[in-house]
């Protein structure tokens, strides 16, 4: 093991495989990139909630991981992203990881300790007043009443970053993980301003984090596209650009620290926004994405005819029966209305040509509906259950679910943020 500390390069992309049967087909799109000059740095996530509703173990993305990477001759680097952990549910991950999201998103609005606040508001003086940060016209002005309020919100959800954070650099040693601090499951976005305050919070607590992770304006939904106000959500992320460059040289963060956007697959609508962004400032960006695969799993079945297009159907009239109970822990993230999902016995007779016009996310076919897809999106549990049954058909269904998955990641989330 080299003595250099781990590093995740300017650009890179999270991916999630909900089964283990993608990594492969996954990396083939960051291969493809790479041939053409641009460098992408795969890095596999999978959530302990995830685990959790499939039943599976950190150790099996580590081993499907690592065959890709040696099935493909990559020599990059590439990386496995603990996603959402906290105190209570990094333990599993700490042998196999070497990234991790540390979600602190619970803790946020959760009183801190006054003397906590007054002792950080004394120690950040710079924090109070007109800030004029490069690149970006209009001063943030900020009274000392304001930046009270922001470290009040946000101090003890960072200091909770903080013990996960020594928790595992206790295990792993310091410099042999990439560390993310992810705000975003939360109710209300973090404005420019706050995140000043939050970085200049991380940096006093000692975490040397690579990647950040705030709640955007507008919706994230998964796996369909971004909804809300594309201007503002474009001088956000802009002014958060120019946050981040500023708080890397004035407290000391990791150089290479950038935004992750969570929820990151199919927000078609922001990528040229982001593109923009990443060119005028010469930044990189995280972009995790997830249930977009198992997405593409379920059209290469239903695209393969047959048996595979049955089994797809399947899920389908399970998830739309067992609804409410699949979207119960996504409810915050996902937007199905009821009237717009046919029923099963009609999805039942759809030709393959049907089934995979209304799940693949082509905004211009109007065969298209996100309803069906958010549903599947959730849905995942169901396939879980069917255990062998459905990862024989994946198997079965090898060509067509890899042909899927790479050609989503590449055409539709790598070409539009990178190439
Ligand atoms: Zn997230």
């Amino acid at each position: 093991m080299s003595s250099q500390p781990l590093v995740i390069g300017k650009f890179s992309l999270g991916m999630g495989d909900r089964f283990a049967h993608e990594a492969e087909a996954q990396l083939a799109a960051c291969l493809a990139a790479k041939k053409l000059g641009v460098e992408i740095v795969p890095v596999w996530n999978k959530s302990n909630r995830e685990h959790n509703i499939i039943g599976s173990e950190p150790t099996s993305t580590r081993a499907a991981a690592d065959a890709a990477v040696k099935a493909l001759g990559w020599s990059a680097p590439y990386f496995l992203d603990a996603d959402h952990i906290g105190l209570k549910t990094v333990d599993r991950f700490v042998g196999v990881s070497d990234f991790f999201t540390i979600d602190v998103a619970d803790f946020i609005a959760q009183p801190a300790d006054p003397a906590a606040v007054k002792a950080f508001v004394d120690r950040h003086p710079e924090l109070v007043g007109t800030i004029t940060l490069a690149g970006i016209d209009r001063p943030f002005t900020t009274t000392r009443a304001d930046v009270e309020r922001t470290a009040a919100k946000f101090l003890l959800a960072v200091q909770e970053a903080g013990k996960v954070y020594r928790h595992i650099a206790a295990v792993k040693g310091v410099g042999r993980f990439v560390p993310e601090i992810s705000m975003d499951e939360t109710d209300s976005p973090q404005t420019p301003p706050e995140l000043l305050v939050i970085l200049a919070a991380i940096a006093d607590e000692g975490v040397p984090i690579q990647t950040i992770a705030p709640k955007f304006t507008g919706r994230f939904n998964k796996g369909v596209d971004y909804v809300g106000d594309i201007a503002q959500f474009e001088r956000e992320f802009n002014d958060d650009l120019c946050v981040i460059a500023h708080a890397v040289r004035q407290y000391g963060l990791p150089a290479n620290l950038k935004l992750s956007v969570h929820s990151g697959s199919d927000k078609f609508s922001i990528s040229p926004a982001i593109r923009r962004a990443l060119a005028k400032h010469g930044a990189g960006v995280h972009v995790k994405t997830a249930g977009t695969t198992w997405l593409e799993e379920v059209i290469g079945l239903a695209e393969a005819g047959g048996a595979g297009l049955a089994l797809a159907k399947e899920i389908y009239a399970e998830a739309l029966s067992h609804m409410d109970e699949l979207c119960q822990p996504y409810a915050t993230v996902i937007d199905i209305d009821r009237s717009k999902l046919p029923a099963a016995a009609v999805v039942s007779g759809w030709t393959s040509g049907q089934f995979v016009g209304a799940l693949r996310h082509d905004q211009k076919n109007p065969l298209y509906n996100a309803h069906i897809r958010q549903l599947i999106h959730v849905g995942f549990k169901v396939a879980a259950k069917m255990g062998p049954r459905y990862l024989e058909q994946l198997k079965a269904c090898r060509e067509s679910c890899a042909r899927n998955v790479t050609g989503n990641l590449f055409d539709r989330h790598i070409k539009p943020l990178f190439l």
